[in-house]
């Protein structure tokens, strides 16, 4: 059977690892590991741990379930057309394309559903990739996502698609063949950030991790031991990596041209703490230090070169150095997209280059650049496994009802992270704050919270095993609620005075030209896409 845990929503009380010990697993104070694909002997277990959950954060397969007939939904809206034998196709077998057919399904489309995916595989689920796949505890070809229904789709795998035909509504694909829709859901995510020297990233050992063959890749060389790994980058996925290397008792070193692990994400007081907790468990951490050159022999990468002065023998390297948006098939479509993704309307409507809304191309997951209206309607991408479910199921929705019935996506952005033993938790949007204050708990024992302000107003909270309190941080985000927080908290800390936040300063993609306009006449008057000159 096939499971997978929502983590963003888990609180950590642990009825689920009680119920059914084999397949949940408390790791530290509240964190939890699971495994994807339990024998079929744990079903009942199982099935009585995901009635248990509190928090409905478990989903096991439900794929046998028959699905609604048409016209029984509540929702299917009478001779509507597009809803009872419309043409969908979903571009990205992943994640948020799964979420999306899903949803389709359960809204009572009933029409054509296609989804292509470049990957061979069926949806599968990626934050194990760097956690559980990595110390063992189940493989990375377990990963593959449950189902909630059948999604009576066809399924084209193994074939990218290579274009896309807005005026004749087609998608093009790799080998030729085109796919016609009524309606198009772009969900292609993002792939790997590679080193930057091609000969030096073709080296023997050299691994990013964004696919279940990388993952794959890089547990069997763990396994065989290697004298020391190199984890370039220390944001979240290359923290959670120097995490099992620690784990798995292999030695290594992380190389941070940023003051510290996380600090980009959670800012410098954050990154500090973050240091702290990887030195103590005896990682080699080197920050404001990049990597000048990988060296290799007999096409085996031997030897990293620091910009500290130093070298040092490496057998095998991470890259952590975070993704690029899976784009160029849309380059020629006209669309708004560049280095940030595409961007939508809330209503994850795509726009056209022009600014202009779509209405029969939308977008979802970490591929999509969004409005944010909490956040000054600024638009960010969010590259986190829960935006990526909420929003595939607003654009589901969306790309099958009128316009009155349309939702807006206003999920608040939540993320989750595992590492040495630590459950660090984050809603809203740290990096737009200026402050930060520690408002519960201690820093010293690891279990804390702190609050992320900007101009007087709560935009973030990250928890450090105290994930329960979350929920409440995300009302006063959600409420514009003053900062800091005037509030008498439970168990406070010692000093809740707001200190800077210290976040790197951005060079945000949208500082840089993204069109040129041309023409003089209202009727005339284009916005041409400029592209940024960044295959690789
Ligand atoms: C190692 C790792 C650990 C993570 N850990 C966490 C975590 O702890 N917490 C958290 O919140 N999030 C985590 N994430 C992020 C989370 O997994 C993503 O947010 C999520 O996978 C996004 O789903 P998606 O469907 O939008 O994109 P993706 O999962 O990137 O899927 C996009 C799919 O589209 C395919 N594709 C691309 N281009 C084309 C094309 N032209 N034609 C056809 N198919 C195409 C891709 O190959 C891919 O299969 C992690 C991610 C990774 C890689
Ligand atoms: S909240 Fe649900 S998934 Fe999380 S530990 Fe508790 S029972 Fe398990």
């Amino acid at each position: 059977m096939r499971v997978v845990v929502d983590l963003t929503k888990c609180q950590g009380y642990a009825q689920c690892a009680f119920l059914a010990p084999e397949a949940f697993r408390m790791v530290g104070d509240e964190a939890l590991m699971f495994d994807p694909a339990p024998s079929d002997d744990q079903r009942v277990k199982v099935l009585r741990a995901a009635a248990a959950c509190p928090v409905q954060a478990l989903q096991v397969d439900m794929a046998d379930l028959p699905l609604p007939p048409p016209g029984e939904t509540v929702v299917a809206a009478k001779g509507d057309r597009l809803r009872r034998d419309g043409r969908i196709v979903i571009v990205g077998a992943s994640l948020a394309g799964l979420k999306a057919a899903e949803q389709l399904r359960a809204e009572g489309f009933s029409g054509s559903l296609t989804v292509i995916g470049d990957e061979p595989e069926e949806p599968y689920d990626r934050p194990p990739l760097s956690k559980q796949v990595q110390t063992g505890f189940v493989t990375s070809a377990d990963t593959t996502l449950p189902r909630r229904r059948d999604v009576d789709a066809q399924w084209r795998l193994g074939v990218a698609a290579s274009s896309l035909d807005l005026e004749r509504k087609r998608v093009v694909l790799a080998d030729g063949a085109e796919v016609e829709f009524d309606r198009l859901l772009v969900a292609t995510g993002v792939r790997a950030r590679p080193w930057p020297v091609p000969e030096e990233a073709a080296l023997d050992g050299v691994f990013t991790i964004r696919t279940r063959g990388d993952a794959a890749g890089l547990r069997e060389r763990l396994m065989a031991h290697p004298s020391r790994v190199l984890v370039i980058g220390s944001g979240f996925t290359g923290s959670e990596m120097a995490s099992v290397c620690v784990e798995l008792g292999i030695p290594v070193t992380v190389a941070e041209a940023g003051p510290g692990p996380l600090s980009g994400a959670l800012g410098g007081v954050m990154g500090r703490i973050s240091a702290g907790i990887m030195r103590e468990h005896g990682v080699d951490l080197r920050t404001h230090t990049k990597v000048n050159a990988l060296q290799g022999e007999d096409g085996k990468v031997r030897r990293a070169v620091l910009s500290d002065g130093t070298t040092i023998e490496v057998d095998v390297v991470v890259v952590a150095l975070g993704g690029i948006r899976n784009v160029e098939w849309l380059e020629s479509a006209g669309l708004a997209v560049g280095v940030w993704g595409l961007a939508c309307d809330a209503g994850c409507r795509a726009f056209t280059a022009a600014g202009l809304v779509t209405d029969d191309v939308f977008v979802a997951g970490d591929v999509a650049r969004q409005p944010q209206p909490m956040f000054g309607y600024q638009f960010l991408a969010m590259e986190h496994w829960g935006n990526a479910v909420t929003q595939a199921e607003v654009a589901a929705h969306n790309m099958i009802s009128g316009e009155t019935d349309r939702w807006p996506h206003l999920e608040m952005p939540a993320f989750w992270s595992l590492q040495f033993g630590h459950n660090i938790k984050s809603v809203g949007v740290p990096p737009i704050a200026d402050q930060i204050a520690i408002t519960q708990g201690s820093v010293e024992s690891r279990q804390f919270v702190a609050a992320y302000g900007y101009k007087g107003r709560v935009v973030g909270a990250v928890s450090w095993n105290q994930g329960k309190w979350l929920d409440f941080y995300e009302q006063l985000i959600e409420q514009a609620a003053p900062f800091p927080l005037p509030y008498d908290m439970t168990n406070p800390p010692a000093d809740r005075t707001p200190v800077p936040a210290e976040f790197p300063e951005r060079t945000y993609p949208g500082r840089e030209a993204t069109v040129v306009v041309t023409g003089h006449d209202p009727s005339e008057r284009r916005a041409v896409l400029v592209r940024p000159n960044r295959r690789r």
